[in-house]
């Protein structure tokens, strides 16, 4: 755990009984459940603004969206069916989720595996909106900097100032382990480029393309990020170095090993970043309690996941 200094000096901003700190699919959709299966409760959700955070290019914000619900292994089918359901209830009911069907596809055995992709950025804002419409507070742009126990319940330190709550869940992504280095989770390299490429209106609905590469898969798809419409190459499975701490240049092999074949323009496109995210590599609930009332979640793919959770951790906090 964080230790922050004996003598906090921060006035205490609010006292609540469940603070979720982190607010991308995890925090939100927790959020979500807890404000409308226990509305009694006080619950505060404390967010960062991406211009805060330069490290957001391994959170939500450039996630690709995709839910598939057909896998082999029992709990993720579980995890993912239920938030397929989930998802296709949100759009059935009119909510813009940007979906688009039937698009993860491995394009080189011709398998069409069906799936959504949904905009990541809007689940979130909208499970955020129906937490506070439920009676959840927002905070947003408070930066959580450290927790420490106070009595029965804990301190966070934020950069807008000292919260108090009897159960926290820091859902932070990558972040988790910065501040918590001895957690459980196991922090995953991804290399991520992200290309100034034209992008024609029939590209714009290009689905998330995966294709075998190496031994893993690189995908690519389409993304506005921050205002700019981008093609998004990334990759799993093929990182050979455990340095969590830099990029490496894996484009080349990227393209050589079928991404170029599949995808002849993306030779045309010019690599303006290279940058690189961190996931959990197992991509099913990693849920670490240091200290009791004060747990850690991490998930990979946590958006083809975020109702079941959303769900699973908002019982576990209402309990
Ligand atoms: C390129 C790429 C493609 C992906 N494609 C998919 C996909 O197709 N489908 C899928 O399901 N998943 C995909 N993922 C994975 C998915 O994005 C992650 O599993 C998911 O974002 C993790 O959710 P989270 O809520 O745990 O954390 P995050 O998304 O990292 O959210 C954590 C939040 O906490 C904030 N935060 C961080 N530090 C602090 C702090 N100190 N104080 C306050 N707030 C803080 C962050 O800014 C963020 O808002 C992809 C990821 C990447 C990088």
């Amino acid at each position: 755990m964080t230790d922050l200094p004996a003598d906090l000096t921060a006035e205490l901003l609010v006292e609540a009984d469940v603070a979720i700190c982190g607010a991308g699919p995890i925090g939100a959709a927790t959020a979500y459940f807890l404000a409308r299966m226990s509305p009694e409760l006080r619950i505060v959700v404390l967010g960062d603004d991406p211009d805060d955070d330069p490290g957001h290019v391994s959170t939500y914000r450039y996630s690709g969206g995709s839910i598939r619900w057909t896998w082999a292994d029992p709990v993720k089918r579980e995890m993912t069916a239920e938030t397929a359901e989930f998802v296709q209830g949100l759009i059935a009911e009119g909510v813009d989720l940007a979906a688009i069907e039937n698009t993860y596809h491995l394009l080189h055995t011709g398998e069409h595996i069906p799936a959504l992709n949904i905009s990541a950025t809007r689940l979130v804002s909208h499970l955020l909106e129906r937490a506070a419409d439920a009676g959840a507070q927002v905070i947003p742009g408070a930066v959580v900097e450290g927790v420490r126990p106070d009595g029965s319940g804990h301190l966070i330190e934020t950069t807008r100032g000292t919260i108090r709550a009897e159960r926290v869940l820091f859902a932070l992504g990558a972040a988790n382990a910065r501040l918590f280095p001895q957690s459980e989770a196991e922090l995953e390299k991804r290399q991520l480029f992200v290309l100034d490429l034209p992008v024609p209106p029939e590209r714009e609905r290009m689905p998330h393309t995966i294709v075998p590469v190496g031994e893993g898969f690189g995908y690519a798809f389409v993304k506005s990020v921050e205002g700019h419409l981008r093609v998004l190459v990334g990759q799993e499975d093929i990182v050979e170095d455990d340095d969590l701490s830099g990029p490496v240049d894996h484009w080349e092999t990227l393209l050589e090993s079928g991404l170029a074949t599949a995808l002849p323009w993306l030779r045309d496109a010019k690599v303006e970043q290279i940058l690189w995210g961190v996931d959990i590599a197992e991509k099913k609930l990693v849920l670490d309690e240091p200290a009791p009332g004060l747990l850690l979640a991490g998930c990979g793919s946590s958006v083809r996941s975020s109702a079941w959770l959303g769900r699973t951790l908002a019982e576990r906090l209402a309990a």
